[in-house]
């Protein structure tokens, strides 16, 4: 027997080996195996399993990996697709359909040291500051493996002996599974009895599934691909307001596929998978006859509980999955149905190599595996609605809210007026604004205030030469951090010191100013303004540990908090019934990015942060603080009108021949010369010239800088390829990398339906 063997490193092609008769009954295609690779050992997976090779002098594989393949030939199907279409090695495109937990593992499962914590001994003994370090670690987690305590205490296991000789711990073996919600206590749920349009809803996807698994049940279960028009009779397009009720009819779409023993996936986006939303898929499925082991999926997992939670999947114990983008790949089978909610959010979109999009690649999986995909979202991304419009996806529309709350009333502020009272420079909060805080505060009822940019300005400034403070490596300004006393890049991560005087060539003014507010500005603002409130600032700078999370939101719920500030990280999927009101401190921000999205995210994001507002018995009400209270986006997103921003925004797409009417490809180079750069970009455009007489309708621009024209101190250019088909255009563009030859100390990258542009 002879396999063929995708290595793990990137080298575009693949390898024959044999495969001795002792192990020929243990390997399959998806099997991961250790060979020979020159003088060193590799691993890999086997793609296709054959009985001769024409390769000559064949060498045989040495170990087998697991006791089951990893990868199975559904997700193996998969990986091909991602590779063709978005223009990578298959390599790695497997590389990000199996976690590195998983991958990286040689003896499937491993007894392991485990350290647990021991009540204390009568007095606590004399420890020192390292022991002391190591053993709050051991009390945060009561019992974890010892070698990520390690990693985590940054310590050597002769320290942590030494606190097992204490007697404050135990060291022993475990083959334990790491749940990372083992602690919760589930309260069972039922299902909620759906209102008529809910129902209307789900009687559409259920039905629709059992049309999809009968057709699947009564093929031979091989891998094939479908008819081109499939996808309308199984992808839906699920349109409700925040708050309509789509989760329930996910819910209740889900325990469809398990009762005709399925499994199913859903998507969430990373920032909206918060232990409130975990918990409610758990709680559905923790009991009754659908009783199940719901697995999670996502970047805060350690290493172990990745892998743990992983093989619960591939056992076939947990029959659900929740996680963010990578949870697309995880092995269900069969698999019933795959929900992606939130669909119009970019970070579905991978922003490195293999550049793919989770949503489509759903859809693809969805396809191809017979499941049903509902892509649901309160303001669906203008690709998605052009496909439902085009009836390649079925749409369904909640067009209420499912309780008796009615949706928010949104108040837009022009700050261009408040500006012109006081003659000075505007203010951070308007005075309606401080109004309706100071409301809230009396009635006890919680704010929300929100502003995408965190530190405290966003630029310094000298008065009298013009100097402002910026990234020597990118083409960025510092930001300035107070509580931390940096100005720091919000790219590449520098650090500088704050000048007290103008840093500028011959200037030394100690004029400088800092403009440009953030959230740490806001809160100190607010705490000036309200100082008996109680504030938090939720961003990145103050989250350092995975519980902060966990803690200021449960304390925002338990209404220890009045007033929450933060970044989008407040903004999605969160629902607390006592915000009775939302801020939104500058809503231009995203309005003015050089990305002919711009005006749909602005829509997109003043719409979900609207959302939060008014989920209790209290009508909600929004703030919106904006110097172009007329823009389209803003408007459109006052009247909660979708339809409105759809049609007026295709509008401005269809002229200038963007998305959703055709479709992008984004090529970059970078390199620390810029002429190089600059000549070699050029180089790629002659031979994409030479090329487009067989792209019917295609267009290309530039070489032109980025948007973002100097990152991480690499120049880079770009050019935009925009195309009505994109699957002849990128198996072409596959072959660039070899027909032009670039200097080595220059990347190109290509990304296939990019979701930014910078
Ligand atoms: P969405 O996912 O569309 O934002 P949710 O599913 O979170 O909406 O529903 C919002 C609220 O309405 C939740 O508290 C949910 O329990 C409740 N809800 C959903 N469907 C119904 C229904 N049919 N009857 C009563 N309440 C419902
Ligand atoms: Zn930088």
């Amino acid at each position: 027997m002879v396999v063929r063997v995708s290595l793990d490193i990137a080298l575009g092609r693949e390898f024959d080996y044999l495969v001795p008769a002792m192990w020929e009954s243990q390997v399959e295609v998806g099997t991961r195996v250790r060979v020979p690779f020159g003088a060193r050992e590799l691993l890999g997976v086997v793609t296709e399993v054959r009985p001769t090779s024409d390769q000559p002098g064949l060498k045989p594989i040495r170990k087998v990996i697991g006791a089951q393949s990893l990868v199975t030939p559904r997700v193996l199907d998969l990986a091909r697709w991602i590779a063709g279409y978005y223009c990578c090695p298959l390599e790695l495109a497997l590389k990000s359909v199996l976690p590195d937990a998983v991958r990286k593992e040689e003896d499937g499962w491993r007894e392991r040291l485990h350290v647990t914590l021991l009540p204390l001994p009568g007095a606590a003994p004399k420890l020192t500051a390292r022991q002391e370090a190591v053993l709050r670690i051991v009390e945060e987690w009561r019992d974890l493996p010892l070698q990520e305590l390690i990693r985590l205490a940054e310590t050597t296991p002769a320290t942590v002996r030494k606190l097992e000789d204490l007697g404050l711990l135990r060291i022993a073996p475990k083959v334990s599974e790491r749940d990372p919600h083992a602690q919760d206590v589930l309260v069972p749920s039922l299902p909620i009895p759906l209102n008529p349009e809910q129902q209307a809803a789900l009687e559409q996807i259920t039905s629709a599934m059992d049309v999809a698994m009968a057709a699947s049940n009564s093929d031979d279960r091989s891998v094939k691909t479908p008819p081109a028009d499939a996808t309308a009779s199984q992808t839906f397009l699920l349109h409700g307001v925040t708050g309509s009720g789509k989760t329930e009819v996910y819910l209740q779409a889900m325990a469809h596929a398990l009762k005709n023993g399925r499994g199913a996936i859903v998507l969430v986006p990373e920032i909206a998978l918060t232990p409130q939303t975990v918990e409610r898929f758990k709680s559905r499925f923790s009991s009754g006859p659908l009783q199940t082991l719901v697995a999670v999926l996502h970047s805060h997992l350690s290493a172990g509980e990745r892998h743990d939670e992983w093989h619960k999947i591939r056992q076939g114990r947990a029959r659900i999955v929740i996680g963010a983008r990578s949870a697309v790949f995880a092995p269900v089978e069969p698999l019933g149905l795959i929900v992606v909610d939130e669909e119009h959010e970019h970070s579905y979109k991978q922003e490195e190599t293999p550049r793919y999009h989770a949503r489509d690649v759903a859809v693809v999986r969805g396809q191809r595996e017979g499941a049903v995909v509902v892509l649901g979202s309160a303001t669906p991304s203008l690709e998605s609605y052009h496909n439902a419009l085009r009836k390649k996806y079925r749409l369904v529309t909640l067009p209420n809210r499912a309780t008796e709350m009615k949706l928010p009333v949104v108040r837009i502020v022009d700050m261009r007026q408040e500006q012109s009272r006081g003659g000075g420079p505007p203010p951070l909060f308007s005075r309606r604004l401080v109004e309706a805080i100071t409301q809230r505060l009396e009635r006890g009822e919680q704010t929300m205030l929100f502003l995408n940019r965190r530190g405290y300005s966003t630029s310094l400034q000298c008065k009298k030469c013009g100097y402002v403070a910026g990234c020597p490596n990118c083409s960025v300004s510092l930001t300035y951090h107070r509580n931390a006393q940096k100005l720091l890049c919000h790219i590449c991560g520098h650090e500088e010191k704050v000048p007290s005087k103008c840093p500028g060539p011959e200037c030394g003014d100690p004029g400088i100013r800092f403009s440009g507010a953030g959230t740490e500005r806001v809160e100190d603002q607010l705490s000036r303004r309200f100082p008996k409130a109680r504030l938090r600032r939720m961003d990145s700078d103050t989250l350092q540990r995975k519980e902060d999370y966990r803690t200021v939101l449960n304390d925002f719920r338990t209404g220890k908090i009045d007033i929450l500030v933060g970044t989008q990280m407040i903004a999605k999927g969160l629902h607390f019934p006592n915000v009775t009101l939302v801020g939104i401190i500058h809503a231009d921000l995203s309005l003015h990015l050089p990305d002919f999205r711009a005006g749909e995210r602005t829509f997109q994001l003043l719409t979900q942060v609207s959302g939060r507002a008014g989920r209790g018995d209290v009508e909600g009400e929004v703030i919106v603080q904006t110097f172009t209270p007329f823009h389209p986006a803003i408007q459109f997103a006052r009247r909660h009108d979708f339809l409105g921003f759809y049609d007026q925004e295709t509008e401005f797409r269809q002229q200038l021949g963007y998305p959703p009417f055709n479709r992008v490809a984004l090529l970059t180079l970078r390199g620390r010369n810029e002429d190089k750069v600059k000549f070699s970009a050029e180089h790629v455009r002659k031979w994409l010239d030479e090329k487009l007489a067989s792209w019917p309708g295609t267009v290309i621009a530039g070489p032109a800088p980025a948007p973002l024209a100097k990152a991480e101190s690499y120049y880079r250019y770009q050019l935009m390829l925009r195309s009505p088909r994109m699957t002849k255009l990128s198996r072409d563009l596959m072959m660039l990398h070899e027909a032009v030859t670039l200097p080595d100390d220059l990347r190109l990258t290509i990304d296939i339906d990019p979701a930014s542009l910078l």
